[in-house]
């Protein structure tokens, strides 16, 4: 079924091996779903080198077969909706419906500023009626850092919308509003409760702004990232900070043991990292799997995955609350 990695030389998997560190799926919890890569934005740090360029986005077929899986995987409690911008796809609204009904939460991974776009305009509200859950990438809580991460004037216009959504009542009470800060450069994030207290002050003193909680996430050293650290002559320095601070606390807890994730044509992954390398498919296609629930099987462990577990550990709900690196 899942291939293992085709690496000549694993070094991740040789750690595993030497801490004796299972390389096996827990019980899946959370499907995370990518609805493709069309984005309003480019920023440089991109994963998955989403762009307005981009056209890859998930079918109706696929959604409505994603669907059937739910029904057949009670396990899981939670529907995690990705991209590019999740809100372009044209079926976004029909999924998270259908979600809903299925009484399990949804999170939308939004970037702010396509609530801005125009045909966009309410979908800030239609998310707030139907319960959605919103993680909203904020880098830094100055200008500077953000624009020159995620594109001229994107600050000011997440700052807009983060008050916004606010008025709407997320940031407090039942609608969830957590934000995301990732590095600006080939570096380990600090320590995610300071930074998060550091953020709560600034934003609600510079701008009114009430937000749940920060996560904090390391950058992965793949496509558009491994491109710049390549352009900066920082790949290798990049990956030995990761290797040298691997923390085997963060293995038990990475998100790939109770996470799984689709991509846009079906094709289902251990995570969103794994999906965006094309790498250790479990099926091509979501009509080629009965179940979700991949408990005991082989996670595609690789290079990349020193960056989940370097230092406090990193995943999509921030850092792993482990203690620090050995
Ligand atoms: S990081 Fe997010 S907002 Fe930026 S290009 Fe990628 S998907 Fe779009
Ligand atoms: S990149 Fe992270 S989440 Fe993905 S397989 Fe590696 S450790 Fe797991």
């Amino acid at each position: 079924m899942n291939q293992q990695p085709s690496f000549s030389q694993n070094s991740f998997l040789n750690k595993l091996e030497q801490e004796s560190l299972s390389t096996q799926r827990g019980k899946t919890e959370v499907l995370q779903v990518n609805l493709g890569r069309l984005c309003n934005q480019a920023c440089e740090h991109c994963h998955q080198a989403a762009g307005p360029g981009r056209t890859e986005v998930m079918s109706l077929a696929t959604l409505q077969r994603l669907l059937e899986l739910l029904r057949a995987t009670p396990t899981i409690q939670e529907v995690d909706l990705t991209g590019g911008a999740p809100e372009m796809n044209p079926h976004f609204r029909f999924f998270v419906q259908e979600v809903r009904k299925l009484k399990l939460a949804v999170t939308d991974r939004c970037n702010l500023t396509i609530l801005l776009e125009p045909g966009q305009e309410d979908t800030a509200a239609w998310m707030a009626r139907n319960g959605v859950k919103i993680v909203a990438s904020l880098p830094c809580y100055g200008e500077k850092n953000v624009d020159q991460q995620r594109g001229k004037g994107v600050f000011g216009q997440s700052i807009r919308v983060l008050q916004q959504l606010n008025q709407l009542g997320y940031g407090q009470g039942a609608l969830e509003l957590n934000l995301v800060y990732n590095p600006g450069g080939a570096f380990l994030p600090g320590d995610q409760a300071n930074l998060e207290a550091e953020y709560r002050k600034r934003l609600a003193h510079d701008f009114g702004i009430r937000f749940n909680q920060l996560f904090t996430l390391t950058n992965m050293p793949i496509r558009r990232f491994a491109r710049f650290l390549h352009k900066e002559n920082q790949y290798e320095a990049y990956q030995e900070l990761l290797q040298a601070n691997f923390n085997p606390k963060a293995v038990e807890a990475v998100m790939c043991k109770s996470l799984v994730s689709i991509d846009y044509r079906g094709q289902l992954f251990d995570c969103d990292f794994n999906q965006a390398m094309g790498f250790g498919a479990y099926a091509q296609d979501v009509t080629q799997i009965q179940s979700l629930d991949l408990a005991g099987q082989s996670i595609a462990f690789a290079e990349h995955c020193f960056g989940c577990t370097a230092g406090a550990g990193s995943s999509c709900g921030g850092a792993l609350a482990v203690e620090g690196a050995s």
